[in-house]
């Protein structure tokens, strides 16, 4: 079975590792000519953590990432409301990772390069449209450098091209753009002195206005230099702005997000200073899709961003990405028949991430966080005062609508690794 991967990010790198791990041969392509770790920070999951390590990855994982401890969420004027413990405190067998996005990705693609040869990855070459004949896929690729167009042939294609997925355009022509909430989000990292215990995801505000959130993710600057390579995110409400370029890479300006944030300056952080400190920032507005009703026809199938994009707001893009990819390759590789195998990886995988992109769209958290900006705006001694012990635990369970797998049923899960017969 020959497998082209179109699209070389978190998603794509992660399938191309688990077919070869599943011996079936990957060939991966991508539009980018030369990769660089771009992005800001990610949040792996544990149930993604334990893919990567029986992939041979949790030691790059360990060595690369911040294994977050917990997660706390503070009111505008840093109030804690609410805190919870992350990743193995939580009872899994596998961390909670923060980790820089492109960081993570030059990892995976060195190890694809290591495993399945230099020629596995084909950077430079956009796909530009796809036709398929009975059990074949033919692809037609661009040279992004040259123009030289060429057509390859494969058994199986998969779309893990995020976004603005042109195998997904394909396969639902007419969708349109992507769906933006009116929030804007300008992110950046930055060297600073740890921020509480130097595990904590801080969560502060809410997003009926003005949101920020601030976590470590790189343990080499910590080996380094002893300080902290901090995230940020600051997402602001604009409702009658318009969205602008959906692009990852797209610069923001410091003083379009500053101003938002004046006063946010408590003894454990001050966020203007942290924000001013940033040497790029970059904007993006928060979008997502609705969730499709199939994801395969014949072939061909969408994983990761492609076939879900969600809003950012349970550590979820990354981490439903690389549960795709091995879900993806052990049902290929257990299937008679390539479309049998992509229509089972389809069944269990659709509708759990469906439920996520929706449940994300709620914003769940959000609500409770809203309900103490609402009754306390100028701040609180005590959150028992403002909210009732049920309101706050609402908190918990919302987090297990957007990213919590029961821990029991992740640890003791068989494997998608397919073992060879022997
Ligand atoms: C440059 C970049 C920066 C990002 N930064 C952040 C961030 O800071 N925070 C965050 O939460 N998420 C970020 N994301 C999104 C995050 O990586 C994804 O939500 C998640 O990792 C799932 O990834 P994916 O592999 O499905 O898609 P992506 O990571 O989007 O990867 C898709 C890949 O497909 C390639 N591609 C697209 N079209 C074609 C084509 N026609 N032919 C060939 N290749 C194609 C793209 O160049 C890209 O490398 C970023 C994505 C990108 C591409």
């Amino acid at each position: 079975m020959r497998v082209l991967v179109v699209g070389a990010g978190v998603g794509g790198l992660t399938a191309a590792l688990a077919l070869h791990a599943n011996g079936i041969a990957a060939t991966v392509v991508e539009s980018v000519a030369a990769p660089r770790p771009l992005g800001v920070g990610i949040n792996l999951l544990p149930h993604a953590v334990r893919e990567l390590t029986e992939l041979g990855l949790g030691g790059t994982l360990a060595d690369l990432a911040i294994p977050t401890g917990q997660m706390s969420h503070f009111d505008r004027h840093g109030g804690l409301i609410w805190a919870e413990p992350r990743g193995m405190a939580l009872g899994y067998r596998w961390p909670q990772y923060s980790i820089h996005r492109g960081e993570l990705q030059m990892a995976l693609l060195g190890t694809v390069r290591e495993r399945l040869g230099e020629e596995a990855v084909r950077c430079g070459w956009s796909l530009l449209g796809l036709e398929q004949e009975d059990d074949l896929v033919r692809a037609r690729l661009r040279d992004r450098g040259t123009g030289a167009e060429e057509t390859v042939e494969a058994d199986v294609l998969v779309g893990a091209d995020g976004l603005n997925s042109t195998v997904r355009r394909v396969l639902n022509p007419g969708e349109g753009a992507p769906l933006w909430n009116g929030i804007r989000m300008w992110r950046g990292v930055v060297e600073a002195d740890p921020v509480l215990d130097g595990r904590t995801m801080v969560v502060a505000g809410s997003n009926a206005t003005v949101k920020i959130v601030v976590y470590p993710i790189s343990a080499r600057t910590e080996r380094e230099t002893g300080r902290a390579l901090l995230n940020w995110v600051a997402e602001v409400r604009e409702p009658d702005a318009a969205a602008g370029a959906v692009d990852w890479n797209r610069a923001g300006r410091l003083e379009d997000v500053l101003p938002h944030f004046d006063g946010w300056c408590w003894d454990w952080l001050d966020v203007p200073d942290l924000l001013s400190r940033t040497d790029a920032v970059l904007e993006y507005p928060m979008v997502d899709r609705d969730p499709l009703p199939s994801w395969t026809r014949g072939c061909v199938t969408l994983l990761g961003d492609a076939a879900h994009p969600m809003y950012p707001v349970g550590s979820n893009g990354g981490s439903q990405a690389i549960l795709d990819a091995r879900v993806l390759a052990y049902e290929l590789a257990r299937a008679d028949d390539p479309s049998k195998g992509l229509l089972a990886y389809e069944d269990t995988r659709r509708e759990p991430v469906n439920a996520i992109v929706l449940a994300c769209r709620d914003m769940p958290v959000d609500h409770v966080l809203q309900t103490v900006a609402d009754r306390a705006p100028d701040g609180f001694t005590r959150v028992e005062d403002v909210l009732t012990p049920d309101e706050l635990a609402g908190i918990s369970s919302a987090y297990r609508r957007t990213s919590f797998q029961d821990a029991e049923l992740l640890n003791t899960r068989p494997s998608y690794t397919v073992t060879p017969p022997a």
